[in-house]
């Protein structure tokens, strides 16, 4: 049963959401801090640091050492470290707002950087690329959630916010309340669309590379 709060919270997203379809774009600044901030930093971030783990695990030890993998599982957690500008008032829909320029391919790309540079021993194009598409993973990730604003993918060439056109993964209304009825639906949102497919990815490429020893 919803509570009066969860449903005015409801009718006030679904209103902005509506107001964001019609304009294209999305609310205004004050009107987007009543979002609280666990509204869109679904998924959580244990399921971004899932995605380069499995394309780790996929790919083996020996194209991607775990060091590697560990820092690529950092970057892809990263970007919601802007949560904390709810804090100091900076508005979600502003570009250092939540899913601003923090979730952006260009902040990605500064982040593997940033990474490479005090890490000389991760330099190397196929650490390059996993750490990229890592950072990466974030954005796109949060690009195929139902709620919340979008994700300033191309910041700073435009500020404008972009979903997928298909958004499977629900986001929780209420920041950790992992209890409540609609909190059990984004966890298993969570887990039918990106654990389950990243499971079956790391169990296959196991099973595959055993498979390839005992032949060899
Ligand atoms: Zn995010």
């Amino acid at each position: 049963m919803q509570t009066g709060k969860g449903q005015c919270a409801d009718r006030l997203r679904n209103r902005l959401n509506s107001r964001q379809h019609k304009a294209g774009g999305y609310p205004p600044p004050d009107e987007s801090r009543l979002f609280r901030k666990g509204d869109a930093s679904m998924p959580t971030v244990m399921t971004h640091a899932l995605i380069p783990a499995a394309l780790a695990v996929a790919a083996g030890r020996n194209r991607i050492a775990p060091r590697v993998a560990l820092a690529g599982m950092l970057l892809a957690m990263l970007p919601d470290a802007d949560v904390i500008g709810f804090r100091f008032g900076i508005a979600y829909a502003d570009d250092w707002g939540h899913r601003g320029a923090l979730h952006s391919l260009a902040m990605a790309a500064v982040m593997t950087g940033a990474v490479l540079a005090v890490r000389r021993d991760m330099r190397g194009w196929g650490s390059a690329a996993f750490l990229l598409f890592a950072a990466a993973s974030h954005g796109l990730l949060d690009m195929l959630t139902s709620g919340g604003l979008g994700v300033a993918l191309f910041w700073p060439v435009e500020s404008a916010r972009h979903f997928a056109p298909w958004r499977p993964i629900r986001v929780s209304p209420i920041g950790m309340r992992f209890l409540s009825p609609r909190g059990w639906e984004t966890a298993l949102s969570e887990l039918r669309w990106v654990w389950l497919p990243c499971g079956i990815l790391m169990l296959g490429s196991l099973a595959l590379r055993r498979s390839l020893r005992m032949k060899a």
